[in-house]
């Protein structure tokens, strides 16, 4: 959520920030910023909207120098106008700062700082920490400024931060909010996310939370907010630029939908035992016995991936028998849940960054459980903290609306399924059996890529509807819930996920000709019940759109379109019955004339709360 970057070194910084800044978009793009050190003092310009807007801004009325920060805003405090976007400055125009997260004491900090005769121009709760600083600033370097006005705010940050007053230097600093130092020839970059600098250099530093970075021409350090300096290991990152680029895909959520086949391949390399049914996670860091001791597991995550979370309950209760509750982050964090000394907590989250997920985790933590990340980001926060964890290895996802983290999630969770049920009552032929339909997934997502023409022409049909309705039954009604999330994300169409048959207890109210049914109804254990649920659908003129995985004589005179998906085990069907549904709302807000990639309101990686 909102992208921060920076650069410092003997370049020209517009353009390596511009650029970081489009690498960036998709975590805000309300409006944008930039500001440099021209040699005789701070140069910036603002833009609301896209960075496009801002480069336009910029290539009209340049900003020059070496040094420079820049920002894509994802509005908290204050109208998403050119006014409010960052970089914003103090009094005296000489301090310039980019910000990420938000500062809760902003109203009482802003009261006193106009008692003391300093002049807001903004309404965002960003701009105190410019007035902070200039308060704090004295012939002392900037970042012992920094420090002082950092000692005042609560709430969360990354920012960023130059002053001509000390020209040659970018602070950096965290708390809560994900930023690293990039470490290139001579030059050195700051950053909310490596896409930002991945063209630069692939040496990153991640600052933890209560850490400082301070930028020089000549090299870097990280302090902590007591100015003492704090050893750091530099990371290396492995991901290439053509990962983050949209290799001839019109958006990155297409390009996303059809790497499936890839990612979870990935997520699986390694790691599953077919001939024993099992599965080899090295960064669980459980023994068998804590394993075999775990009484109670909690998944809690947002979103997308509160929807795998389900997934992941219905796994773990049928087949290793440890009971499973799911729950909002957002919701867990703020009551007073029970936990033991044998509770596992597994956090999913993509980023590894989402506020809400990562308070949760350290909830859990601080209540005694251990914890477990189901992470795509490798160094994110979450990887970080959690005591175990299981990359998804699904490679950088950019689109906004989440899709091959969320069938990567679903194999992890197959796969933690199948360690924990095989050290208990689970047999070998089982868990081979499961093990081995797991590994015809890509081959059978690959073949229902192959169809997305079916899909679209499906869209062509109903992207004028105004609700959508999506129906579905045991491990495939979180599915539903996701198909319906998918759609509302990007198409702005009212769409609603349901337990197939709770729909009679409410929602069969909203069924008339003009509504849309998605039914995903593959032929598994609960097929005979949905089939009525359907009828009851269809009795009331309804349009149905049926997931099926096999010809059903039953369903011919009941369904208006069909999608048809290769036949797996039951608990594998998310995998594949979520592909059609991502691509259905895919191209329903394409036919829209949508951007897909970038949907209003929303960002990727919600790293406030
Ligand atoms: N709270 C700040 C604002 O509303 C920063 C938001 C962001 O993270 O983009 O400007």
């Amino acid at each position: 959520m909102c992208g921060i970057v920076g650069y410092i070194g003997p370049k020209t910084a517009t353009p390596l920030l511009i650029e970081g800044l489009k690498r960036l978009e998709y975590r805000g793009y309300d409006s944008a910023g930039i500001a440099t050190m021209n040699g005789a003092g701070l140069e910036s310009r603002k833009a609301k909207g896209k960075i496009s807007m801002l480069e336009a801004v910029v290539e009209g009325s340049p900003v020059h120098g070496t040094v420079g920060i820049a920002h894509t805003r994802w509005a908290t405090h204050g109208a998403p106008n050119e006014c409010n976007a960052h970089p914003h400055h103090d009094c005296t125009g000489t301090i310039a700062v980019v910000h990420n997260g938000i500062i809760e004491n902003y109203g009482a900090l802003r009261q006193m700082l106009i008692q003391q005769g300093h002049k807001f121009e903004s309404e965002t709760d960003t701009e105190v920490l410019a007035h902070l600083i200039e308060a704090a600033m004295d012939d002392d370097p900037l970042e012992d400024a920094v420090i002082d006005a950092l000692h005042l705010v609560e709430g969360t940050y990354g920012i960023a931060v130059i002053s001509s007053r000390d020209p040659d230097k970018i602070v950096a600093a965290r708390k809560g909010s994900p930023l690293l130092l990039g470490l290139g020839e001579n030059e050195f970059y700051v950053a909310s996310d490596v896409a930002a600098i991945l063209e630069h250099t692939r040496q990153v530093v991640y600052l933890d939370d209560g850490e400082m970075g301070v930028l020089t021409r000549s090299g870097y350090e990280v302090l902590d907010l007591s100015a003492r300096r704090v050893r750091k290991g530099v990371s290396r990152i492995d991901w290439d630029l053509d990962q983050i680029e949209k290799g001839g895909f019109d958006h990155f959520m297409l390009k996303e939908i059809f790497e499936q086949p890839q990612t979870i391949q990935n997520t699986m390399r390694g790691r599953l035992v077919v001939d024993e049914g099992f599965s080899k996670l090295g960064g669980l860091n459980l023994t068998r016995q804590q394993m075999l001791d775990l009484d109670r597991i909690i998944i809690t995550a947002c979103g997308t991936s509160w929807h795998s979370g389900i997934i992941g309950e219905l796994y773990i209760e049928e087949l290793a028998r440890i009971p499973v509750e799911v729950e909002y982050a957002s919701e867990f964090r703020y009551r007073n849940p029970i936990v033991t000394k044998n509770t596992l907590c597994v956090v999913i989250s993509q980023s590894g960054e989402t506020a809400d997920t990562l308070a949760a985790m350290r909830e859990a933590k601080r209540r005694g459980a251990r914890t477990l990340g189901l992470v795509n980001v490798v160094g994110s926060t979450m990887a970080r903290e959690d005591d175990g964890g299981i990359y998804l290895h699904a490679g950088p996802e950019i689109g906004v609306a989440s899709t091959k983290a969320f069938t990567s999630q679903v194999i992890a969770l197959a796969l933690l399924t199948l360690k924990l049920a095989r050290l208990r009552e689970m047999s070998v032929v089982k868990g081979r059996q499961i093990a081995q339909a797991m590994l015809e997934l890509p081959d059978q997502i690959q073949s229902i890529l192959d169809r997305a023409s079916e899909i679209e022409a499906i869209a062509e049909q109903f992207k004028n509807a105004t609700n959508f309705l999506y129906l579905g039954r045991g491990y495939n009604f979180p599915v539903a819930l996701e198909g319906a999330l998918k759609l509302k994300e990007i198409s702005y169409i009212h769409a609603e996920g349901y337990p197939a048959a709770e729909m009679k207890h409410g929602p069969i109210a909203l069924i008339d000709e003009n509504m849309p049914v998605v039914f995903i109804a593959p032929h598994d254990s609960v097929f005979d019940k949905i089939v009525s649920n359907i009828q009851e659908v269809k009795a009331r003129g309804g349009k149905v759109i049926a997931i099926t995985s096999q010809k059903e004589p039953v369903l011919e005179k009941l369904i208006d379109y069909e999608i048809r998906i290769p036949q797996t085990e039951d608990m594998l069907y998310p995998i594949l019955s979520v592909i059609p549904l991502q691509l259905l709302a895919y191209y329903v807000a394409v036919k829209r004339g949508l951007n897909v990639d970038q949907p209003r309101n929303l960002a990727k990686s919600v790293t406030v709360e």
